[in-house]
């Protein structure tokens, strides 16, 4: 049966002057009722010992709009605002269901500026985006089609650390689930590779990042030896997220790639979960970067799965899939991380990631 699901499609844009300035200005606002809003709530727990509602904070931008300090808020859409009050209430209802942490403020460093702009605030004519309070459609770089007819529903813009522009369509689109397969799957991650099938194949990081993650270290020790403050320390900051967000893109291409494919050619995929995964502790960059990808590698997994009628199975109590033989059952008493390739007694000669990959798969099944 097809079903009717919300999808984004994110793209480049260009901004005119005119446009860049009413954005940062918006973004500016956004952040200042967000981080005001959250204080309020904050006051408002720990010194009344009450919760302030989502209407309560509404209530209150109104009030904040009639303040000569801060009537400046009038000037820019209403709705992005709104919107900021809108995440807020939901980082909050996170957090009392303790899915998340306590929200923090939004810094103009650290966050990412955005804004997002819901139905009333937009028009959307002839495939033309053209945003409240702005004279003119965003130009716009449609790297891939939008589909056949599609209305966005909700617009969100921002800018990265690399200071590029983003637009973001949220759509409603029908999808027909695949033909049904009996084909399944287990994937481990790893250090070496990014991910190991149980049928054998190896999936290695996205070329070039080797080469980039050297010029990303360079850039880093590049912009530590800069004076506070300075000029030229924004440029070198400005470098290095530039080449972390050409890092980041990659991967992310990498790995919408691979989970289309595992989803398409698999009626199953097993995964193992990432904190059973992280039981081991190794603190180095590659880690951290690999961890990033798992987590994002297991919510696309996640969504394409659903999109398309398969079934993801994510492994979360630990099991020794390294030491493990897979064609016997019999367990090592020890495998070491350096030992690649390892024979049972049974006679079994395994590779010790597809080994793992194959203990996850026969668990995965198992569980269901
Ligand atoms: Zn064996």
């Amino acid at each position: 049966m097809a079903q009717s699901v919300k999808r984004a499609y994110k793209y480049r844009f260009h901004p005119t002057p005119g446009q860049a300035q009413e954005l940062a200005r918006t973004f500016g606002c956004v952040r200042l009722v967000y981080n005001k809003a959250l204080e309020e709530r904050t006051r408002a727990s720990t010194v009344e010992g009450r919760r302030i509602s989502y209407v309560e904070t509404s209530a209150a931008l109104t009030q904040w709009k009639k303040t000569p300090e801060l009537a400046f808020l009038s000037e820019v859409s209403s709705v992005p605002l709104q919107q900021a009050l809108r995440h807020l209430q939901a980082a909050f209802a996170n957090f009392f269901a303790r899915r998340a942490k306590y929200p923090v403020f939004k810094s103009r460093k650290k966050s990412r500026a955005s804004a997002e702009y819901t139905r009333s605030a937009f028009t959307w004519r002839d495939g033309r985006l053209t945003l409240a309070k702005m004279d003119g459609p965003l130009d716009i770089v449609w790297s891939r089609p939008l589909p056949e007819g599609a209305q966005p529903s909700t617009v969100t813009v921002s800018k990265d650390a690399a200071g590029r522009w983003f637009v973001s369509l949220l759509v409603q689109e029908t999808i027909a689930p695949l033909a049904a397969t009996g084909k399944r799957v287990g994937a481990d991650a790893g250090l070496t590779s990014l991910v190991t099938l149980s049928t054998g194949e190896k999936i290695t990081n996205p070329r070039h990042e080797r080469a980039d993650r050297r010029k990303l270290a360079k850039a880093q020790r590049n912009l530590a030896r800069k004076a506070k403050g300075s000029g030229s320390r924004a440029k070198a900051r400005l470098k290095v997220a530039r080449v972390y967000a050409r890092i980041a893109d990659r991967r992310r291409d990498h790995l919408h790639k691979l989970t289309t494919r595992l989803v398409r050619e698999n009626q199953t995929v097993v995964i193992e979960d990432l904190t059973v995964r992280t039981m081991v502790k190794n603190h180095s960059l590659a880690r951290a970067v690999s961890d990033a990808s798992w987590r994002e590698l297991r919510s696309m997994l996640q969504y394409k799965a659903q999109w398309y009628g398969r079934d993801l199975v994510v492994i979360d109590r630990w099991f020794p899939s390294s030491k493990l033989c897979s064609a016997c059952g019999t367990l090592q008493e020890k495998m070491p991380l350096g030992v690649r390739e390892w024979q049972c007694a049974c006679g079994a000669l395994h590779d010790r990631d597809v080994n793992a990959a194959n203990n996850i798969l026969a668990a995965g099944l198992a569980e269901r």
